[in-house]
Order: C-alpha cells, then sequence, then structure tokens
C-alpha cells in the first residue's frame, strides 16, 4: 500500500535539510531563517546505509491525520546518522 518514495541524496550538514538534487552535494546550504543563512554545506547522503523508512509516517511522507509528515522532512524517509 505505501509505495517507497525517493531516497534524499544530499543533507545540509548544519541545518539537516534534505535535498534530492546530486548536484547540491558540496553546496552551500541555501536555507535562510529569518537573517540569518545556513552555514552549512551539503554532504553526500546517497548511500542506503544513511536511511531508514520515516516512523512516524510509515515511509509514506503523509502523517495519521493526513498532513505532511514533518519528522521526514514529507520524503518518506529518516537519516539514520549525520556524516
Ligand atoms: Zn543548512
Ligand atoms: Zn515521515
Amino acid at each position: 500500500m505505501s509505495k517507497q518514495l525517493a531516497k534524499p541524496v544530499a543533507v545540509c550538514s548544519d541545518c539537516i535539510t534534505y535535498s534530492f538534487d546530486v548536484n547540491d552535494i558540496d553546496k552551500p546550504c541555501v536555507v535562510k531563517r529569518g537573517d540569518y543563512q545556513c552555514q552549512g554545506t551539503y554532504v553526500d547522503v546517497t548511500d542506503p546505509i544513511n536511511w531508514k523508512e520515516c516512523t512516524a509516517c510509515s515511509g509514506t511522507a503523509v502523517a495519521f491525520d493526513g498532513a505532511s509528515c514533518l519528522a521526514c522532512q514529507e520524503s518518506g524517509w529518516l537519516l539514520t546518522r549525520r556524516r
């Protein structure tokens, strides 16, 4: 019933924002919080060992109440380790 969603391929070393674009790897993070520009860099997390199915939404990216799952940034995947 749950189809597997694409795994993110890069993740910010600072704010842990996911990216699905391999071209982002080793590039500076573009996330802004107010006036603060994130100083992180997208690191390569293409190895499947970095990911497990999101336990909050069972990998569907949709929370139990029908809203987008925030735990996995609507990706269906949770990062198992940083770097
Ligand atoms: Zn960042
Ligand atoms: Zn989730």
